[in-house]
């Protein structure tokens, strides 16, 4: 399979001619070129992008229109659903029961962001002048940079794509260089479902060709970006050049922190999901788990009773467990976090090593588990993003929150009690964008999420998030008689 990019409705060529190889992570095998596009292709895009928003059928419809037209391509994407979720689980090995579940959820934002397009209402302030009508009216930016990563590469991208649409924004698109296929199919089904050409508009390759001449493009208004730290970091300081607007999902290292009167066996299963799902591959991955001291010990035993059955396998087959890990860097940092966390003296109790399935060329690694993890260890402070458990003790509830927040980021939390005061304590001094109660991993188009500290800014998800595509303006209309001569004070 070779791709090309999506710019203006139509399949291009890159200008300079490069393609780069994908490959299955199960398999380790190419399975498709896709197109190496650099700041000539993002010249093209922005521009294509920047018409269709100035000019041309999407500035011209109305509100109800528009809204409809987004709700349109949320139902063109779910009878593609299982399409999208094959090319997904194949382009970034998470288990195709997953990537399908995704697939089929993407719709929900474009019916929810679509709804919201004809109910952005602008106001009519009170005036301390006479004769003076204001009111102010809420715009889209232009054109948006949405800048993707490979873990969920779909589902991150309707966050950003379902509100900038719906606000009446035009978008260039940059997926990561593991995982373009499916994004270069959303943008065709794009036009399926009647968006005009030059709406949706996706350039691939690497971060440093492509994404970055992007983010510093004059025409891009706002960037929105899924990804890691450092790249976060860098696109923040691109941006700002141009006082661009930006959000920012970033990593995370979320507590999820269990009582002692929790239910345990739910709290085991949420602490099972909250770190192995994925493979870890998740930025809400509950890479550390808190455990308070009386339930220390029974707890790992529960929790080691289900880790060391879990099956390891191939992401199309319903047994799988755990696939493979997405890419070979990521592999190789795992493995690296894993030596670290031994050196440091935290004792091993499941995994900590590579694993390797006969006649399979994919990466694996075994889910892994560091029990007498304290609170300074790298492992306690840094994201893996691959299946790494770093387990923590606690005595009581103020050196839980204490150990919870004392790391950079702050994505989200899980908390695990049957207490009702308990809970509500914990989530009120719980640093963290998102804190779940007696759940873990769960997010909706309905509520706002993101990150405090280091886990970015801005929010997505939400009534909020759309208006993080909009722009506020103030329009002054004069209702009195003559206009007084400026030059005589009064
Ligand atoms: P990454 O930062 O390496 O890449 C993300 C995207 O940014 C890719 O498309 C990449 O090509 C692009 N990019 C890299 N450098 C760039 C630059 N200077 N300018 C513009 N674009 C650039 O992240 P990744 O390895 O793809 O994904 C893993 C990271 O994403 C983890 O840290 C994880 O926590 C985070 N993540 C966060 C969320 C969230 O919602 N908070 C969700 C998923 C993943």
């Amino acid at each position: 399979m070779k791709y090309q990019l999506f710019i203006d409705g139509q399949w291009r060529d890159p200008v300079a001619g490069r393609w780069f190889e994908t490959a299955n992570p199960y398999t380790g095998e190419v399975w498709a070129e896709i197109p190496r596009a650099d700041a000539a292709d993002v010249e093209l895009a922005v521009a294509a992008a920047h018409q269709a928003f100035s000019t041309g059928p999407w500035p011209a419809l109305s509100a109800s229109q528009r809204g409809r037209l987004v709700r349109r391509f949320g139902e063109v994407l779910e009878q593609h659903a299982a399409e999208l979720a094959t090319i997904e689980a194949r382009d970034n090995g998470k288990l195709y029961a997953e990537t399908l579940n995704q697939a089929r959820y993407l719709c929900e934002w474009f019916q929810f962001y679509g709804g919201l397009a004809d109910k952005i209402e602008g106001s009519v302030p009170a005036m301390d002048k006479p004769d003076v009508l204001n009111y102010t009216r809420h715009e889209p930016l232009g054109v948006c940079a949405c800048i993707t990563p490979w873990n969920s590469p779909l589902l991150l991208l309707a966050w950003k794509a379902a509100p900038a649409l719906a606000a009446g924004n035009t978008l260039v698109i940059k997926p990561s260089e593991f995982t373009s296929a499916s994004t270069l199919e959303f943008a065709r089904l794009s036009i399926e479902a009647g968006l005009p050409p030059g709406v949706v508009n996706v350039v691939t390759g690497f971060g440093d060709e492509v994404g970055d001449p992007l983010v510093r493009h004059r025409k891009v208004r706002k960037v929105a970006f899924t990804g890691g730290e450092s790249s976060g970091r860098s696109v923040n300081v691109t941006a700002a050049a141009d006082f661009k607007r930006v959000t920012l999902e970033l990593g995370g290292k979320s507590a999820n922190i269990v009582f002692d009167d929790a239910n345990l066996d739910q709290a085991v299963n949420g602490a099972i999901s909250g770190i192995f799902a994925a493979s870890g591959q998740t930025c809400i991955a509950g890479s550390r788990l808190l455990l308070q001291d009386s339930i220390h010990d029974e707890f790992l035993e529960r929790l080691l009773a289900i880790g060391k059955r879990i099956r390891l396998g191939d992401p199309m087959l319903p047994e799988t467990q755990v696939g493979p890990i997405t890419t070979e860097p990521q592999y190789r940092r795992i493995l690296d976090y894993i030596a670290i966390a031994k050196a440091e003296g935290a004792r091993c109790v499941l995994g900590g090593e590579a694993a390797t399935l006969p006649g399979v060329g994919g990466l694996f690694v075994k889910p892994t588990i560091f029990t007498d993890v304290t609170p300074k260890m790298r492992i306690a402070q840094e994201e893996v993003f691959g299946p790494v458990l770093a387990v923590l003790r606690f005595k009581d509830l103020d050196e839980a929150v204490e150990i919870a927040n004392d790391v950079n980021y702050g994505l989200a939390a899980g908390v695990w009690t049957e207490s009702l005061r308990r809970a509500v304590r914990m989530a009120d001094r719980l640093q963290a964008g998102t804190v779940w109660v007696n759940t873990y991993r769960s997010t909706s188009y309905t509520t706002p999420f993101g990150g405090y500290k280091a886990s970015g800014l801005g929010r997505e998800n939400g009534v909020e998030a759309i208006k993080e595509y909009l722009q506020v303006k103030s329009i002054w209309l004069y209702t009195g008689g003559d206009i007084a001569n400026p030059f005589i004070r009064r």
